[in-house]
């Protein structure tokens, strides 16, 4: 019978631990309760950089025991290695249920794990939780975000990504006194057909990372040109935000799809969302609407973004922005 809770402990380019371990781990408290407080564990990938800084938050939230694949080999993430020391772990200790965080590389990873060990995935889940029956029931919008289907899964382990900022991290840890067992493995006999060449950044409209920014300043069709997104640059600078865009400025590209909110875009949660020029289509909305405060300034009294707007400003963006600017410069 497989037992227990298994987490991709992914880290960014400088071996820093991604926050959506933490909110995975987090939630994985929760069912492991549910589970007769079944074993949370972590698979982590290092080249040694940041490790005992890793292995120290890992253990301050919950982590029974964390297996660490570390090799120079693995600095840059590469699906081939990953996926095939993920396997074989799964393999070998047959956990009941696999997270992983629905970011560019998770989504890249869980489901050619899934595939591989011929079980089903729920991706770009909202919620999670154990039904009556000990299964792990995931949650996700469905229908272009009309619909919430709970999803369960046959076979083992039962996977899922959940995207980042979806579920809660506890400000308060959960300290456990963490086994941490370095596991071997053999790539020797891997076909690796992707190599590494250089890093590329997004291309980011403003200093501040859009999924770590407290304040987004959005921009959708409405904006109507580069001219109309300098003005939300000039904003975002002046606030220590960042912009991001709905699909329909990407797609007349005023901004970069980095930076897109939504559905097939980022999910968003800042303090402050000001979102211009942008109708409120429910595939935008999805990935914003948890913000804490949304403030929307559209010409149209019927646009669909004043439902979740705290702040709602009827009129036109270029004549409100300018003089919102003006004010903030004093
Ligand atoms: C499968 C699928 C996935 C999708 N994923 C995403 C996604 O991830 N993110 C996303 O954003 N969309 C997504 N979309 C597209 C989505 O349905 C909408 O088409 C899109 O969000 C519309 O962008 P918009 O609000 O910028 O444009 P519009 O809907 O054209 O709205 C423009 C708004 O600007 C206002 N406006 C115009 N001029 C001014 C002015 N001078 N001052 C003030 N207001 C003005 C108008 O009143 C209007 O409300 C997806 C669609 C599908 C089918």
């Amino acid at each position: 019978m497989a037992k227990g809770i298994l987490i991709y402990a992914q880290t960014d380019r400088n071996d820093f631990l991604q926050n959506v371990v933490l909110e995975l781990a987090n939630t994985a408290q929760d069912l492991s309760k549910k589970l007769d407080n079944c074993e949370v564990s972590a698979i982590l990938f290092t080249d040694g950089t940041n490790l005992e800084e890793n292995k120290n938050i890992l253990s301050k939230n919950g982590f029974d025991k964390v297996y660490i694949a570390n090799s120079k080999d693995l600095k840059q993430y590469s699906i081939e290695y990953y996926s095939k020391i993920v396997v074989d772990l799964i393999k070998n200790i047959e956990p009941e249920i696999f997270l992983i965080g629905a970011t560019t590389q998770g989504r890249e990873l869980a489901p050619i794990v899934a595939t591989t060990l011929n079980t089903g995935l729920t991706a770009d889940c909202t919620n999670l939780d154990i039904n009556e029956k000990g299964q792990l029931a995931s949650t996700r919008p469905t229908f272009g975000g009309n619909l919430m289907a709970t999803i369960l899964c046959k076979n083992y382990p039962q996977m899922a990504t959940v995207r980042p900022k979806v579920l809660k991290k506890t400000e308060t840890s959960i300290i456990k006194n963490t086994i941490f067992e370095e596991i071997s493995f053999d790539l020797s006999t891997v076909d690796k057909k992707v190599e590494f060449i250089e890093f590329l950044p997004n291309k980011q409209l403003s200093d501040v990372r859009i999924d770590e920014a407290e304040i987004i300043v959005a921009g959708g069709k409405g904006m109507k040109n580069k001219e109309g997104f300098k003005l939300l640059e000039e904003l975002a600078k002046l606030l220590g935000g960042s912009v991001g865009a709905s699909r329909g400025a990407v797609d007349m590209k005023l901004a970069d799809s980095s930076v897109q909110i939504g559905q097939t875009g980022k999910t968003v949660v800042p303090k402050i969302y000001i979102a211009c020029g942008i109708s409120g289509a429910i595939q935008h909305t999805v990935g914003m609407s948890s913000s804490e405060k949304i403030i929307a300034i559209n010409k149209d009294k019927n646009a669909p973004i004043f439902k979740v707007a705290d702040v709602g400003i009827i009129g036109d963006v270029f004549e409100i922005l300018p003089e919102l600017i003006k004010k903030l410069k004093g």
